[in-house]
């Protein structure tokens, strides 16, 4: 049976954590879908589009990954595309507690659906979109935080933010 993994995020921007959670778990699935929650609840600095755009870049090599959009309840998502895995991304204490009480409460609904956890490399651990934003926001260069792909770019999306 193929093994599929979710990575479920917002991506508001995809940063190296995430990347690196990514690249570090492909020996363990056949396919990793990366999707982008669409949270209308949530504010965004990136449009879908331009996340999305950014994901398919940043993993245009690897063809054992690729993007979607979703909204509603990340393990119906799950059982649309046929992933029998969610994949999430540890760094502190405190991802642990919150991730905790999401992956309990999901195999509760989709008993079938098991989360996995990869801890994040220590150079990533303080490493998150909202302080990229930060960064972007203030004039401040972002690149090395984010992949290959995104460098040199992401000062100029700016006009993308919601108000
Ligand atoms: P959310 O909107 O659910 O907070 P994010 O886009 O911030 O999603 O992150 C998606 C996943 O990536 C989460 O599992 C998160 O823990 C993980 N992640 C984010 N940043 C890092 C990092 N620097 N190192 C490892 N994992 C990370």
């Amino acid at each position: 049976m193929k093994r599929t993994a979710l990575f479920p995020g917002s991506f508001d921007p995809i940063t190296r954590g995430h990347e690196s959670v990514i690249i570090r778990s492909l020996p363990l699935f056949d396919h990793i879908i990366i999707g982008i929650g669409d949270n209308t609840e949530k504010r965004s600095m990136f449009s879908i589009d331009q996340r999305l755009e950014w994901i398919r870049e940043t993993f245009a090599a690897y063809p054992a990954i690729s993007v979607e959009v979703y909204t509603g309840l990340t393990v119906d998502f799950c059982r649309s595309v046929g992933a029998q895995y969610i994949l999430r991304g540890l760094r502190t204490s405190a991802d642990f507690e919150f991730e905790r009480s999401i992956g309990q409460i999901n195999r509760k609904l989709h008993p079938d659906t098991e989360t996995l956890f990869l801890l994040s490399l220590p150079e990533y651990t303080a490493l998150n979109s909202s302080i990229v934003r930060d960064i972007i926001r203030h004039g401040g260069d972002p690149d090395s935080f984010v992949p290959e792909a995104l460098k040199g770019k992401l000062h100029h999306n700016l006009s993308h933010e919601k108000k």
